[in-house]
C-alpha cells in the first residue's frame, strides 16, 4: 500500500508532467472506486497549477477545483492512454497527453472540493510527519491512548502520511518494540522515534519509495527502499544490527516486525 514516501514520489512524476496543462477531457470506465466517482466534467477546460500531498492523499490544484487521489491497495497514476483491465479514470490534456488512472483493488479514491477542509477524510489528518506540529499531536495521542506504539503512528488521526512498512521501519531505528503500549514510552524514547521516522520516511522519498507488490512511479520505475528495509517482510532473516533473527507476527490483522535484542 502506498504510504508518504510513494505518494511523493508520485506527486513529482505527476506535476512534472501536468503542472500548466490545460484538462482537455476526462473518461470514466468504471464509475466506482472505493466510493462513486465524481462527475469529471467540471474540470475539462482548467489548468492544473500544482499538486500538493496531504498525507497519503494528492491534491491536485485546478485552478479553483481541487481533484483529490488516494491510491488505496493498488492505484496508479501512468502515462498513456487506457486500454488494460482495471483502468477505471483516463484525464486528456492539451498536447495530447493522456493520464490513466488504474486500480486493480479498488480501494483507491477519487474526489472533487473546492478547499481540503470540506472533505472529512482531509479535515481529520494529523499533521505531516516533517511539520513542527507533530511533537505535540505525537506525544499528546501518546499520553491519551492505550494502543500499541505502532497503531499510534499509523493512525492518520495523530500523523498523516505513515503505514505499516514506514512504522515498522520508525520501530526498528528508534530501538522501540513496535507492540509497546504508546502511554508506558517515556518522553526520550517518543522524540527518538519522531526524529526516526522523519529519517526513514525522507530516506525513503530519496530512494522513490518502497515496491513490495505493485507500486510504481508515474514513469513506471520501482522504488528502491524495500532493499534497505531492516525489518519489513524480513521475519526469521538476520537483524542487519545484530545477527538476531527478526521476529513476525499478525497483530489486528497486520503484520508486525522486531529484532528481539536492537528493540526495547
Ligand atoms: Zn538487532
Amino acid at each position: 500500500m502506498p504510504e508518504l514516501p510513494e505518494v511523493e514520489t508520485v506527486r513529482c512524476g505527476l506535476l512534472a508532467l501536468v503542472r500548466g496543462r490545460t484538462i482537455a477531457g476526462a473518461r470514466i470506465f468504471a464509475p466506482r472506486l472505493r466510493s462513486p466517482l465524481p462527475d469529471l466534467a467540471s474540470l475539462i477546460g482548467r489548468r492544473v497549477l500544482d499538486i500538493a500531498r496531504r498525507g497519503k492523499f494528492l491534491l491536485w490544484d485546478c485552478a479553483g477545483l481541487i481533484l483529490v487521489s488516494h491510491l488505496g491497495m493498488s492505484g496508479s497514476w501512468r502515462v498513456g492512454a487506457s486500454g488494460r483491465r482495471h483502468d477505471h479514470v483516463e484525464l486528456l490534456f492539451a498536447e495530447g497527453l493522456h493520464l490513466t488512472y488504474h486500480d486493480p483493488r479498488r480501494f483507491g479514491s477519487l474526489m472533487l472540493c473546492r478547499k481540503p477542509d470540506e472533505l472529512p477524510a482531509l479535515a481529520a489528518l494529523g499533521p505531516e510527519p516533517f511539520a513542527a506540529e507533530a511533537w505535540d499531536a505525537l506525544r499528546g495521542a501518546a499520553q491519551r491512548r492505550r494502543c500499541a506504539i505502532k497503531a499510534l503512528l499509523m493512525d492518520q488521526r495523530v500523523l498523516a502520511g505513515i503505514g505499516n512498512i514506514y512504522a515498522s521501519e520508525a520501530c526498528f531505528r528508534a530501538g522501540i518494540r513496535p507492540l509497546q503500549p504508546a502511554r508506558r514510552l517515556a518522553e526520550r524514547r517518543l522524540a527518538r522515534l519522531l526524529e526516526a521516522t522523519r529519517a526513514v520516511l525522507a530516506e525513503a522519498i530519496a530512494a522513490g519509495g518502497s515496491t513490495i507488490a505493485d507500486y510504481r512511479a508515474v514513469n513506471g520505475l520501482s522504488g528502491r527502499f524495500q532493499h534497505a528495509f531492516a525489518v519489513y517482510d524480513r521475519a526469521g532473516q538476520p537483524c542487519r544490527v545484530c545477527g538476531a533473527a527478526i521476529r513476525g507476527r499478525i497483530v489486528a490483522g497486520r503484520s508486525t516486525y522486531w529484532c528481539p535484542r536492537c528493540q526495547r
